[in-house]
Order: structure tokens, then C-alpha cells, then sequence
């Protein structure tokens, strides 16, 4: 077969004359050699940058830099090596051949960058392209042939011509491989490998071409005479070539490294940016963190401080006004101690999604820990705040479902106001949590607005507190105060309870809501209560040697009383100390001073039992206890909280759990005294409902010891029909203690008559 003047796939001629002496330059091969394998460097650095550039454009252009190193360096390889070629021939070159040959080199290395450029190469890709591009290389090779003029002709060896294919796909196939490997990765590993790779392409490329070479005969036909070469510039062609393709591939080397440069300072400074973004949604997300309370969404006391220093500034210019609320749950403590703390936290989700519904988007809410929360909220006048404030509670009022029980809770609010009660957010805070002092004194469940007057009420309690401290220390202005407890079977009182009280220098006579908290607070309560005790077995005393030797008196013992392990000698001492049986004592414990450590408190109160001291449990249904708890402790009487009788028998709802608490309470052998009786219709409701004692200002206020036999006298001589003294039974008189006698020390009391 003769193509362009090239016998392919033909046998040799017959006659002619074969060319036998044909060398090649040993030097100019090496150049060769090493031309190819700049290219190949430069072609698979540029098929690196190719892949990872990111615009279209960069990656146009890296294709043909890539094409044109690796063009250039198959086609140089090529040229140079057939300069090396040494024949006794003229020899030229046909330009457009040639010409020919670089282009037929350039659309196959275009088409090896191309098929770099895919995302995903399947096997399947791999041989297309293979073949392509090694059919290109060969074809190349054999044009190149062609421009090769001289009076010889050109026979080529099927086997070896095959195999110059064969070997130009398979360097194609390897090379796509290794070029396909290398456009990721970096360090020096990484670059010696690919040094080996281009060696080994520049290897394959240069066997396609010796390959070519061997399979070729020179047969001068017979009839044409030998024309022996002239003078041979083919060294210093050979050289130029090799300088031109050399400094393409430098250059493109150069320009992928700059390149390569630049982009890793764009991905720098990209990696910094996105760190930067980073750190910014961290700080965010801390200062959230740190502004926010976790459990209720609701902001911390840190995040209203700067909520509030911006609302304070805002409502400053434009002389606004503006309401600091205080919200504290009433009893909540209660829950903690006896529900636990899951079910506290439970709870006070639940009450900041009530508290946010009340308020008004615009509202500020936070939460400033525990049971505490704070609301501002600008308004126009201070009704606004008040209605607020009574939204809140009445929202407070929907029962809670908690732990499988059903619970109402109530909120103390203390309200200041914006300009009027302060301009700092220091000052209108701590008026706020004035008035909110005010609200829970006052019994809870209430609002009250700041007032100059609780300004000095708080200077008043640290006075008090210091007051206390030298009252209880020198024994001087507490005194005890004596309620009947009316035994509804003997129709007889059968006990006392002991209410302290103070007889203040200045203030006249203090009742206990005014100091017990200050007492609490202030570490002096046992002391108190261990005073009263004394007192109260001294007094028992008194009235035994008085004729009085049936009553029992009740003495009320705190929380932290019955903590301490002491109290079981300091009741024995007592009552040895006065002379009195043990019998005549009760104390009074309530519900959640038994929460604490309960093996503890019920060891505790076992052996104050023992002695024969009875236990009552106080303000019984306003703690959370259950009855399995109940059942466990040593108790003898349940006294019925004041606030289930209240609204007997005008509420159904109230006469329902009395009556249930006093089946229980009998049920459980345990006694039943109600307090906080007030009318008759409460007291026949009781006796029909078989409580056992009843105990409130219907029968007597709570009196000094020397007052006393007047009213049992009275109280004991009762009609059977019951209708006592309304002298004495002023409900809701304005200040109980007005018309009581204070402190008288050493007191005498009149012997009983009978
Ligand atoms: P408490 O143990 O529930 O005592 C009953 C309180 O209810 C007494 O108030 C009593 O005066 C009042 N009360 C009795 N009957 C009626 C009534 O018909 N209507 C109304 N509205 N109230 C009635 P007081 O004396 O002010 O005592 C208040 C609380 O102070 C006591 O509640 C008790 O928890 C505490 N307390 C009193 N004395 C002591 C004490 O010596 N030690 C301790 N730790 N606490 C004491
Ligand atoms: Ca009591
Ligand atoms: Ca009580």
C-alpha cells in the first residue's frame, strides 16, 4: 500500500538497492530523549493545573499550553531523531509535510488534554482515547516520514509498523493513567514520581518512534543514482528544535509553577476567610450562649443588662416610660425539694412559656436564674404594668401537669417604674426587687409597685436582723403568744399552740411574718425556735401548777431545726429543765422540712417520739408530699392548711378536699385539727365531717399566757350548740396583734378557779 509516497504494508522490491548503512546519531537521540521527557513533565504539570483550575477559561488555556508542551515535544522528539538519522542520502524535508505532521502532533495532544479534563474516566475512556492519540502519534510519525525527501524509497514492515502502533497506544494509555494519577498530590514523593512517569512516557514515545524507524528499508529503485549527502547542518537543527521545545516547556513549567503559587495563596487566603466566617459563628454562637438561658430561650441576666441599658437609653430620649417587673414563683422551692430538679426545670419551661405568652413581642423576658424572672416593657401609663402583671398571673394560674401531678402555681410581681422610681437600671432593678419583697410578705401570690416607703422598710430589715441577733442573745422583747386548739369531741381546749412574737422597742409587737424570714436567713433560727421551746415548757409549767395540767402545748419547728441531730436532747433537756411530761409537748413540723434527708428526719423524729413528744405535720395540702411519704413517718396529727378552709363551705371544690383530707388523715390513724376557723358555718361543717379540733379566731386569737385563763374558761364552758364569743372572732381585722397584749415579763396568771 503507498501512502503519500510510502510503501506501508508492502514486501520489498524485487530489485534496487537496499540502504544497509544507516546510523543515528547517538547525541542527537539523547537530546531527543530528553526533549520528550521536558514534555511530558510539562504536559503532566499542565494537566495538573488543568484540573484544578477553576474558571473555564484557566482551564482552556492550561488545556493548551498542555497541548502544545506535549505537541511539541512527540513532534521535536520525532524531528530530532530523524536528524539524528544518518543514511548516504541527500535528504530534505517537505514544509507542508512537516507542517503537516506538527499539526496531526497537535489535535492528538489536544485530544489527550481533553480527555484529562473529564470529571469521571471510565476504563471505557481510557482505550478510546488511547487509541486516538496513539493512532495520532503514529500517524504523525509516518507524515513526518513522508516530508522526508530522498531518492529512496520508503519501505516499512507490517510487523514492526504494527508495533510501533501498538506501542504508540499503549504509551498513550499509560501516559493518560499517570497524567490522570498526578493531578493531585504534592511533596517531593510526589514530584519524583512524576520525574519517573515522564521518563517513562518520554521511553515510550521514543520506542514508538525507533519502532517506526526499524520496520523502515531504504530501497533505492535501479534506476536512480546514489546522491551522498552535503554538508550536514542536522546537529544544529537538531539544537534549535531542541532550544524552541524546550523553552516551551520551561516556560510552561514556569507558568504552572506561578500559577500553582498563586492559586495556594488564593486557597490561603480562602481557608482564612473561611476560618474567619468560622470564628464569627462561633463568637455568635457563644455570646448566644452567654446571653441566653439555656433551659428557657429566654435571655440570662447578662443579655438584659445590655437589652435594658439599650431600652433605658432609648426611652431616656424620648422621655418614654417604662415598667422593670419582678417575677418570683411562689413556693417553688418546694417542687426542687420534693419533685427533684428534672421536675423543677420541667416546670419552669412551662412557666416561661406562660410568662412569654402574657407579654407582648416588643417585651423583654428574661430569666435570671432559680425561679426568678425579669421582665421590661415600655407603656404610657402604670396601668398598663398592672394589667400586665395580673395577665401574668392569671396565666400562671393554668394547672401544670408534673410528674403525674396536676399543680397550680402563683407568682409574687414587684413592679418599678421608669422615670418616677429610678433612671438607672441599678436603681430601678433593686426597687423592683423591693416591691417584689413587699408582694411576698404579704402572702404571696400578689403585685405591688415600688414605694419610697419600702426604701425604708429595707433599711428597716437589716436593722431588725441586728435587733434579733441581741434580742435572742440577751433574752430581751420575744415573748410567746398562746392559740387555743379546741378539742371538738371534749368540747374542751385541749392544746396551745406557741406563736412567737417580738415586742419591738420601736415598732410595737411584731408577729412572726415579720422576723422568722430574717431569723431564717440570718442562721438564728434554731436558736429562735429552741428559745420558744424552752419558753413554751416553762409556760406548760406555769399552768400546770395553775390547774391547766390537761393542756398540750405545740411548739413550730423549722426546717432547718429539724436538721440538726441535737433537737432530740435539746426537747428532752427542755422539758426536764421546766418539770413537764413529755406528753405535753407536740411539735409541729411541716411538709417540706421533712423533704430533706428523709431516713434522716424520720430517725430524728422516732426518737423524739420515743420520749413521748407527739408530731404534728403543719400547713398540711400546701406542700407537694405524697401519701406513700406520709405513711412512712412517725406522725400523729395533720393540721389542715388555713387556705382549704377559707372558702368553706361556699366552694365545693374546697369542702371536697377537706372532707377527703380528714378520711385520710383517719385512715392513717393520724389526729385531724383544722386551723384558720373564722365562722360557724365552718365549724359545723367540720364537726359533721368528723374533724377532731379546731383552732382559729372563731375560738381566740392567739393571746399571752396571762391572758389565757380568761379565754379557756370561756372556751371550756361553751352551750353544746356552740356559739362563742364574736368579740373575740374578728376576722380580717387590720392588724392582729393591735389589741393584744404585748410582753409583759413575769407575767403572773390568775389560778383557775376550780
Ligand atoms: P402557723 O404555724 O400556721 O400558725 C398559725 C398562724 O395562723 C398564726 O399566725 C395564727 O395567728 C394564724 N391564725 C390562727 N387562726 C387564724 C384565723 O382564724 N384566721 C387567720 N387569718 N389566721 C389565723 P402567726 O402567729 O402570725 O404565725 C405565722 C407563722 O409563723 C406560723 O404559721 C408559723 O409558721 C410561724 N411561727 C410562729 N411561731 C413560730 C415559732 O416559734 N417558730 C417557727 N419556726 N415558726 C413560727
Ligand atoms: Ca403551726
Ligand atoms: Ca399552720
Amino acid at each position: 500500500m503507498e501512502w503519500l509516497g510510502l510503501q506501508l504494508f508492502a514486501e520489498l522490491p524485487a530489485s534496487g538497492q537496499i540502504i544497509l548503512d544507516c546510523r543515528h546519531n547517538p547525541f542527537l537521540v539523547m537530546l531527543a530523549y530528553l526533549v520528550a521527557c521536558a514534555a511530558c513533565f510539562a504536559t503532566l504539570d499542565m494537566a495538573e493545573r488543568q484540573s484544578h483550575s477553576e474558571g473555564l477559561n484557566a482551564r482552556r488555556q492550561w488545556r493548551i499550553l498542555g497541548a502544545c508542551c506535549l505537541a511539541s515535544g512527540i513532534w521535536a522528539m520525532h524531528f530530532i531523531s530523524l536528524l539524528a538519522f544518518q543514511a548516504p542520502l541527500e535528504v530534505h524535508y517537505d514544509m507542508p509535510l512537516t507542517a503537516l505532521s506538527l499539526i496531526i502532533a497537535l489535535l492528538a495532544a489536544w485530544l489527550a488534554m481533553n480527555s484529562l479534563d473529564r470529571t469521571v474516566m471510565q476504563w471505557r475512556h481510557y482505550l478510546q482515547a488511547a487509541l486516538a492519540i496513539g493512532l495520532g502519534i503514529t500517524v504523525m510519525h509516518y507524515v513526518g516520514m513522508a516530508a522526508l525527501q530522498t531518492s529512496a524509497l520508503q519501505y516499512y514492515q507490517t510487523p514492526l509498523l504494527v508495533a510501533s502502533l501498538g506501542i504508540a497506544v499503549v504509551t498513550s494509555l499509560v501516559a493518560l493513567l499517570m497524567a490522570r494519577h498526578f493531578r493531585s498530590g504534592s511533596g517531593t514523593l510526589h514530584l519524583v514520581m512524576k520525574y519517573g512517569a515522564s521518563l517513562m512516557m518520554a521511553a515510550g514515545i521514543v520506542l514508538t518512534h525507533f519502532t517506526g524507524m526499524a520496520a523502515l528499508s531504504l530501497v533505492i529503485p535501479d534506476n536512480l543514482p546514489l546522491q551522498l549527502p552535503s554538508a550536514n547542518n542536522s546537529l544544529q537543527l537538531g539544537l534549535t528544535i531542541a532550544f524552541i521545545t524546550l523553552l516551551i516547556s520551561g516556560s510552561s513549567i514556569s507558568a504552572a509553577l506561578a500559577d500553582k503559587k498563586l492559586q495556594s495563596k488564593e486557597h490561603d487566603l480562602r481557608r482564612v476567610n473561611v476560618l474567619l466566617s468560622q470564628l464569627d459563628q462561633a463568637r455568635a454562637s457563644l455570646q448566644q450562649a452567654a446571653h441566653y438561658d439555656a433551659l428557657t430561650n429566654l435571655i440570662n441576666r447578662r443579655g438584659f443588662n445590655q437589652v435594658f441599658a439599650e431600652r433605658l437609653a432609648e426611652q431616656t430620649a424620648s422621655e418614654g416610660m417604662l415598667a422593670v417587673m419582678f417575677l418570683d414563683i411562689d413556693h417553688f422551692k418546694r417542687i426542687n425539694d420534693s419533685l427533684g430538679h428534672a421536675a423543677g426545670d420541667e416546670l419552669l419551661k412551662v412557666i416561661a412559656g406562660h410568662i412569654k405568652a402574657a407579654t407582648r413581642s416588643q417585651d423583654v423576658v428574661a430569666r435570671f436564674g432559680g425561679d426568678e424572672f425579669c421582665i421590661v416593657t415600655s407603656l404610657h401609663n402604670r396601668d398598663e404594668a398592672r394589667h400586665l402583671a395580673q395577665r401574668i398571673m392569671q396565666r400562671m394560674k393554668e394547672p401544670i401537669d408534673l410528674g403525674g401531678r396536676r399543680m397550680v402555681m402563683t407568682t409574687s410581681i414587684g413592679i418599678s417604674i421608669f422615670p418616677d422610681d429610678g433612671r438607672s437600671a441599678e436603681e430601678l432593678l433593686k426597687n423592683a426587687d423591693l416591691a417584689l419583697y413587699q408582694s411576698k410578705g404579704g402572702g404571696r401570690n400578689n403585685l405591688n409597685f415600688f414605694n419610697s416607703s419600702l426604701k425604708t422598710r429595707a433599711t428597716l430589715e437589716l436593722q431588725l436582723e441586728e435587733e434579733l441577733r441581741v434580742a435572742l442573745l440577751e433574752e430581751r422583747g420575744l415573748c410567746v403568744h398562746y392559740q387555743p386548739i379546741f378539742d371538738l369531741h371534749s368540747a374542751r381546749v385541749a392544746k396551745l399552740e406557741a406563736l412567737v412574737r417580738w415586742q419591738h422597742p420601736q415598732h410595737g409587737l411584731l408577729g412572726p411574718d415579720r422576723f422568722i424570714g430574717i431569723a431564717e436567713a440570718n442562721g438564728l433560727i434554731a436558736e429562735l425556735d429552741l428559745w420558744v421551746l424552752r419558753r413554751a415548757c416553762e409556760d406548760v409549767a406555769e399552768l400546770n401548777r395553775l390547774g391547766y395540767g390537761h393542756l398540750k402545748v405545740t411548739v413550730n419547728c423549722s426546717a432547718v431545726t429539724l436538721g440538726r441531730e441535737e433537737l432530740a436532747s435539746e426537747v428532752e433537756m427542755a422539758l426536764f429543765q421546766a418539770g413537764v411530761a413529755a406528753r405535753q409537748l407536740e411539735l409541729e413540723v411541716t411538709e417540706n422540712a421533712l423533704m430533706g434527708d428523709i431516713h434522716r428526719t424520720i430517725n430524728l423524729l422516732k426518737r423524739i417520739r420515743a420520749q413521748g413528744v407527739a408530731l404534728s405535720i403543719d400547713d398540711f395540702g400546701t406542700g407537694y408530699s405524697s401519701l406513700a411519704y406520709l405513711k412512712r413517718l412517725p406522725l400523729d396529727v395533720l393540721k389542715i392548711d388555713r387556705s382549704f378552709i377559707q372558702d368553706v363551705p361556699g366552694s365545693q371544690q374546697d369542702r371536697e378536699i377537706v372532707q377527703a383530707i380528714i378520711i385520710m388523715a383517719h385512715t392513717l390513724h393520724l389526729q385531724v385539727v383544722t386551723e384558720g376557723v373564722e365562722t360557724d358555718e365552718q365549724h359545723a361543717f367540720l364537726a359533721a365531717q368528723g374533724c377532731d379540733f379546731l383552732q382559729g379566731y372563731l375560738l381566740s386569737r392567739p393571746v399571752p399566757l396571762t391572758d389565757l385563763p380568761p379565754v379557756l374558761e370561756r372556751l371550756d364552758n361553751l352551750d353544746s350548740d356552740f356559739s362563742p364569743e364574736r368579740g373575740t372572732a374578728l376576722p380580717g381585722s387590720p392588724d392582729r396583734f393591735a389589741d393584744a397584749p404585748g410582753c409583759r415579763a413575769g407575767a403572773s396568771v390568775a389560778r383557775r378557779g376550780h
